[in-house]
């Protein structure tokens, strides 16, 4: 499979389109509509949204501030209970969480909690103001591995405590997938960038361009350090073990998706016709990012159907919205190529969905014999998931069920006592949510447990 990183695309789209076609999808409130939405809130006693909040924002008291012109206020609180709370507002699916709680929803429509949130931490974003100043030195030192919003979440809770932190993050810029991953129609790199600075300004020490295992050793951190939160998510899309997928033309979604976000010129795909494999977030991603990339046509192609599909319902509104096709029930058995090796087919099976259950709750997809059909394509695009940090676990030696990293749920304590975990790295088998707000509060939950270890001591 491409990796994409190395190719030079001679036809790639110029800088000014892909500007264009890059450019955050939708815009934000003004100060008016802004006012007007707040008034809407009825300040609930105990309200429901501060509770489907994986964080537990405040959602009334930022709201109040906004009605208000306090937007400093509202801002702050914000980012207090979440530190990447500005993407928060860009990628939660709200309708599942904060919005789908609000008691509105019974009588006319919910509170537009994120695009509130939007408008507070952009009003912040815009004011150079720092929201918060790091605490007295404690003495302690913790080491951080992985600058995503687990690790960024977890490092500003500890620089509030008085801890030394420091990140170490394999890439030249720390933020994770909000600065690499989700495409930037939707999250601008510039918003994630801002959060990373947000914990800088705490004194906080982001060693980037540094892969723990590789160029410093996990011996080190143990030996150098009071405590460690392992942050480092997942890895890339594992390969799906079918005929082809070493063929020109097929390419690791994430991957993909990154190189439309990294200022390198992405591939361009004027006029192809695009096969996407999966039906997750990042499948959509790689599907509506596609489009954008001059796609002819996109599919999307699951085994299941509809409501078995992991992408948020958002996301398939969206890339319904976009002109991406689906095909449920349909999987892939082998990608066909030319004599080049470029890739010209995907060879498809239907399925039919057993009533009986697998292990994870789902429905079972079978095989309709004598079904194989072909698709011509230009391209395939594999979003079947990410692999896990295996190597990086074991150096670790942590306890892990498939490199999901076992921890305590509310400690996020992992089988050695110095090492707490969180974030994407903790999920799986069944545990957690791969989210950008379950990452941040996982973060704070570390980060407040070492706190907590080392109180009596400080
Ligand atoms: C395409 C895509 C779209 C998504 N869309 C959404 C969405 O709309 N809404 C939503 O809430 N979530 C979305 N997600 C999920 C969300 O991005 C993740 O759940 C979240 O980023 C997890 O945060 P994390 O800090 O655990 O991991 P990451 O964001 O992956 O950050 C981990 C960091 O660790 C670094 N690292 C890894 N190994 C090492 C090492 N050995 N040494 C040092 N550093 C290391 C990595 O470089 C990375 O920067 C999406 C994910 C993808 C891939
Ligand atoms: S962080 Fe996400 S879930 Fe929490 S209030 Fe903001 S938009 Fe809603």
């Amino acid at each position: 499979m491409e990796r994409i990183d190395d190719r030079i695309y001679a036809d790639s789209p110029s800088a000014e389109d892909l500007a264009v076609k890059f450019a955050e999808a939708t815009t934000g409130l003004t100060r008016k509509a802004a006012r007007e939405e707040s008034n809407r809130c009825l300040y609930c006693y105990d309200a429901p949204c501060i509770k489907a909040c994986p964080t537990g924002i405040n959602v009334p008291s930022f709201i109040k501030r906004i009605a208000t012109d306090n937007l400093r206020g509202a801002a702050t609180a914000i980012m207090t209970a979440n530190p990447v709370g500005a993407s928060c507002s860009r990628v939660c699916p709200t309708e599942l969480l904060c919005e789908g709680a609000c008691v509105l929803n019974d009588a006319s429509r919910p509170i537009q909690i994120g695009l509130l949130q939007r408008f507070a931490t952009d009003y912040a974003i815009s004011d150079s103001r720092p929201l918060f100043t790091p605490g007295k030195p404690n003495g302690r030192k913790v080491a951080v591995i992985g600058g995503g919003p687990a690790g960024l979440s977890a490092a500003r809770e500890l620089a509030r405590d008085g801890f030394q932190v420091v990140i170490y993050e394999a890439r030249d810029l720390a933020g994770g997938l909000d600065t690499h991953g989700i495409v930037s129609f939707r999250l601008p790199q510039s918003i994630s960038l801002w959060e990373v600075e947000q914990v800088a300004k705490l004194g906080v020490d982001i060693r980037t361009g540094i892969r723990v295992g590789d160029d410093v050793s996990v011996e080190q951190l143990l030996a150098d350090y009071d405590a460690i939160v392992l942050a480092a998510g997942m890895g890339h899309v594992p390969s799906l073990g079918i005929e082809g997928e070493d063929l020109e033309g097929v390419y690791d979604a994430i991957a993909f998706v990154e190189r439309t976000k990294s200022g390198l010129p992405p591939l361009s795909l004027s006029g192809a016709r695009v096969a996407v494999i999966g039906a997750g977030n990042t499948a959509v991603d790689a599907a509506t990012c596609s489009i954008r990339l001059g796609a002819e046509s996109v599919k999307m192609i699951y085994r299941r159907t509809r409501m078995e599909m992991t992408a948020y319902p958002f996301e398939f509104e969206f890339a319904k919205q976009e002109g991406v096709e689906f095909r449920w029930l349909t999987q892939p058995v082998r990608i066909i190529g030319n004599a080049e090796g470029k890739v010209t087919h995907l060879e498809c099976k239907r399925m039919v969905l057993s009533p009986e259950r697998g292990k994870d709750g789902r429905s079972v997809p079978l095989p309709v014999e004598g079904s194989e059909f072909l698709l011509p394509v230009d391209a395939v695009i594999l979003a079947i998931g990410q692999s896990r940090h295996l190597d990086l676990i074991g150096q670790l030696g942590l306890a892990h069920n498939k490199g999901v990293v076992s921890v305590d749920a509310d400690t996020r304590q992992t089988s050695h006592p110095s090492i707490y975990a969180a974030g994407d790295i903790v999920f799986g088998s069944g545990i957690g949510e791969a989210t950008v707000v379950s990452a941040a509060e996982q973060g704070k939950q570390a980060a407040h447990a070492i706190r907590r270890r080392f109180a009596s001591q400080v």
